[in-house]
């Protein structure tokens, strides 16, 4: 059989997915968790809470502060120890209500029971508000809020809902683990999310290397009106929603449009399970599934864990800080950050944490552009990555934005292949920031 993807670029790293047959274990709460306010793309939330009050676990924290903004709910029950700063994965310091916690009592209304609640009850207005109410937003990274997005905006028609199980990046297995573990759930989601886009056709795409995964679904979407499995050939990053919908239905999201354009709107499996438990549970977005690995992991592991939980707590659960640690990534490793401080807490938007050996930590040595053009072969977006890189080194921002530099989805995928150990994605994104600033400067 012959397996769909992507035509332009791509690449393929090693898949390294140690974690794969790791099944997930639900972490225990530390003593402290940081929940920040701004998880979300988009305006932080309002916080509602002062120091000292008691907080039920899914009890409302903030709420949402613009169209595009998130409530943010309490991952545990606990006194308010004080509202403060703490530093995100990347170091800046955002707004956090500290939590002392306590036994968890959940906050009334919520389900908390393991059953599946199979019977979709709620309506196309219901299901969105519900969405927005328990603060559900993008669980692939993006964290776009989920509600905001099943506005399909006036003159345009959603007639395709995509959902991505695809996981392209090395190292991580949270999608892995979550589709074999909550299949049935996700796809009730999924359900959920057709009902409130109004759309009678769902296809989730995974790529090959899930065989278990791609199975498992294939055998449950039977009992789903609408919902078609997809097995999708290897090649980062299939997992972009460009390039996700290129491969499933060969359409072409325009340059700097969004897949509705296309009919399509695409959506994480994460999301599709967090929808699952907010429209059918009431259960508000406090968790998620965090893989911890790395060639220094010493226990690889799929961890269900409350966010605000700080990354050191996750490391020790999975065998501790290894003596030879050379890096810290929040993410995977292509499009993954370095992580600053291993005491930042885990967001709605964290997939995983990597823990990489000294040895392979160190970047190759940085060589002369040799004009290969290898990173331009390897781009999806068709950019010139070497010729954006040498634009923003030199600040000449309208020719970078003339080249299209925002149409970089800061894949990693031209840095990666890149024999000169260019720091091409490093130059993009600071490019990208700063072309983003003028254009939105000229908009206002
Ligand atoms: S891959 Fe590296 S060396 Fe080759 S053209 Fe691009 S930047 Fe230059
Ligand atoms: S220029 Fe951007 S989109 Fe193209 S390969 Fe590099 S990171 Fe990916």
């Amino acid at each position: 059989m012959i397996l769909k993807t992507f035509k332009l670029g791509g690449v393929h790293p090693p898949e390294n997915k140690l974690s794969s047959g790791v099944a997930i274990e639900t972490l225990p709460l530390p003593a402290r968790i940081f929940v920040p306010v701004s998880q979300h793309l988009g305006t932080p939330a309002k916080i509602v809470v002062s120091r000292g009050d008691e907080v039920k676990t899914g009890q409302l924290l903030a709420t949402s502060a613009g169209f595009i903004s998130a409530n943010i709910h309490s991952p545990a029950t606990g006194k308010v120890f004080k509202i403060d700063e703490v530093p995100d994965q990347s170091g800046y310091k955002r707004t956090a209500v500290f939590i002392d916690t306590k036994e968890d009592i959940w906050a009334d209304g919520i389900d908390t029971s393991p059953d599946i609640v199979r019977e979709i009850k709620l309506s196309k207005e219901e299901i969105i508000q519900r969405i927005a109410d328990t603060g559900v937003v993008g669980l692939g990274g993006a964290t776009f809020p989920t509600h905001v997005k099943m506005m399909v905006p006036d003159g345009k028609h959603a007639e395709l809902l995509i959902i991505n199980g695809v996981e392209c990046e090395p190292y991580l297995t949270s999608d892995h683990r979550l589709m074999l573990e909550h299949g049935e759930e996700m796809l009730i989601g999924t359900s959920i999310l057709m009902k409130a886009l109004g759309v009678k056709k769902a296809m989730i795409g995974i790529e090959a290397n899930k065989p278990d995964a791609i199975d498992h679904l294939t055998g449950l979407a039977g009992q789903f009106e609408g919902i078609t499995i997809h097995a999708l050939k290897v090649k980062y990053p299939q997992g972009g929603e460009k390039q996700l919908i290129k491969a499933l239905t060969g359409r072409e999201v325009p340059s700097g449009k969004l897949p509705i354009e296309t009919g399509c709107v695409v959506d994480n499996v994460g999301t599709a399970f967090a929808v699952y438990e907010a429209v059918q549970k009431n259960k508000p977005l406090i968790e998620r599934i965090v893989t911890v690995t790395g060639n220094a992991a010493l226990k690889p592991s799929n961890f269900m864990v409350r966010i605000g939980t700080p990354v050191q707590h996750l490391i020790d659960h999975a065998g501790g800080m290894p003596a030879n640690l050379g890096k810290l990534i929040g993410g995977g490793p292509m499009m993954g950050k370095a992580l600053v401080s291993p005491e930042a807490p885990i967001v709605k938007g964290s997939s995983g944490i990597l823990l990489i050996s000294d040895s392979t930590a160190k970047r190759v040595p940085l060589k002369n552009c040799i004009r290969c053009s290898r990173c331009v072969s390897a781009c999806p977006m068709g950019l010139e990555p070497y010729l954006l890189q040498q634009l923003v080194e030199h600040e000449m921002w309208a020719e970078a934005e003339s080249n299209r530099i925002m149409d970089c989805i800061e894949c990693g995928s031209c840095q990666f292949i890149c024999p000169s150990g260019r720091p091409l994605l490093d130059f993009i994104r600071l490019g990208k920031s700063t072309v983003g600033k003028i254009i939105r400067t000229r908009k206002n």
